[in-house]
């Protein structure tokens, strides 16, 4: 079988991928394992157009958050779906500090900052949020099983879906390109999330993992609240008084099981945005491929160029991963640069 391009893991960076050479015309296979617990399927899947305590903008943030809500849109008009759930965002500053930050921004780049931000009105009695805050336009949060299986159903419509693993030990390269079993492709491109390095051919990026709990809950005293609540942890909406509330990072983990101390740290986190005490109804643990912060990286191997790589998607892999995506598949098929801070080949680890 002879294909353009072998593309090794279905999580959200090998499906954001395969849409895009799709739509180009590719011939492609996707070969995935199919475990049960991915971090793509673990997900809240959240787009936080300010993130982090210093509530930064980074450079290129509305050309990648324009891009993802279009492309999920076109994908939802597509298959008559609906996995893009647009939410605002109630944020909560969680410090005096935190609250000092966000007003310097406004200072710094009213402007810019404009598009995302209204003042808050919340129930100070379930939300003490004693240092205030804002609500965040433009957020919301992704059905990323949902969004896996839409894209396995196009893969599979097309006879490019495969389960499977592929052993990195088993992929010859050569000068047009690559085998593997009995297939030729032009080129492979591994999105193996972060077991990314565990593979002869980029066992030198330095993945640095965390594992995060997710858990589910009931809490019928919340129910009319139909924002996402944040502030040092955060809470989903998912109607009729259910939440997804997470999150932690776990750099240092012996299992992947969901355990005591998980679920501790994330109700104690969440015990600081509400007094509300809630039932937890599930509980999921997965590990994020994180490399540098929730810097993407990709491009080619540099000494097989028909190997390519794309992870490190981390926590912010919604909101970046379809403009990262559409600018690896525009490199791999007609050798546009790519975006500099993301190419494999200027980083030297
Ligand atoms: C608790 C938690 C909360 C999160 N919250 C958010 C959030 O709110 N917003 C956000 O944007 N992101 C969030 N993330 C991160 C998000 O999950 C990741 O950015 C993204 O899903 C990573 O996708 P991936 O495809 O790189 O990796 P993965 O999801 O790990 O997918 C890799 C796939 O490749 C397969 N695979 C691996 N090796 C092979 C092989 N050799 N052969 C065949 N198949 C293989 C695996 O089985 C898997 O299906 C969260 C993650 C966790 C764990």
């Amino acid at each position: 079988m002879k294909i353009d391009s072998l593309i090794v893991g279905q999580g959200l960076a090998g499906s954001l991928l395969a849409l895009h050479l799709l739509e180009r015309g590719q011939r492609i296979l996707v070969v995935d394992r199919d475990e049960a617990n991915t971090s793509s399927k673990v997900a809240a899947g959240l787009v936080t157009p300010l993130a982090g305590a210093r509530f930064n903008l980074p450079a290129g943030l509305e050309t990648r958050l324009d891009y993802a809500r279009a492309f999920y849109w076109n994908h939802e008009e597509a298959g008559g779906m609906t996995f893009f759930h647009h939410r605002r965002i109630a944020r909560l500053f969680q410090s005096a500090a935190e609250r000092t930050a966000w007003n310097a921004r406004l200072e710094k780049e009213r402007e810019r900052y404009a598009r995302f931000h209204e003042p808050l009105a919340i129930d100070t009695r379930h939300f003490p949020g004693s240092f205030g805050g804002f609500e965040m336009k433009e957020g919301g949060w992704l059905d990323v099983p949902a969004f896996l299986e839409y894209s396995r159903q196009r893969l599979l419509e097309r006879a490019a879906y495969a389960i499977g693993r592929v052993k990195s030990e088993d992929v010859t390269p050569g000068n047009d390109g690559i085998r593997w079993k009995n297939i030729s492709a032009s080129r492979i491109i591994f999105c193996e999330g972060w077991r990314g390095n565990q593979n002869r051919f980029f066992d030198w990026v330095p993945m640095n993992a965390a594992l995060g709990d997710i858990l589910d809950l009931e809490i019928p005293e919340l129910a009319h609240e139909r924002r996402i609540v944040s502030g040092g942890a955060w809470l989903i909406p998912r109607g009729s008084g259910h939440f997804r509330a997470g999150s932690n990072y776990r750099h240092r983990f012996a299992s992947e099981t969901p355990d005591e101390a998980g679920r501790t740290e994330v109700l104690q986190k969440l015990a600081r945005l509400t007094p509300v005490i809630p039932r937890v109804v599930a509980h999921r643990a997965a590990v994020r491929p994180v490399i540098r912060r929730s810097q993407v990286f990709m491009g080619t191997h540099p000494t097989h160029r028909h190997i390519a790589f794309f992870n490190g998607l981390g926590s912010k892999g919604v909101l970046n991963g379809p403009w990262y995506a559409s600018q690896l598949a525009n490199h791999l098929i007609d050798g546009t640069p790519l975006p500099g801070d993301a190419d494999l080949a200027n980083n030297h680890f």
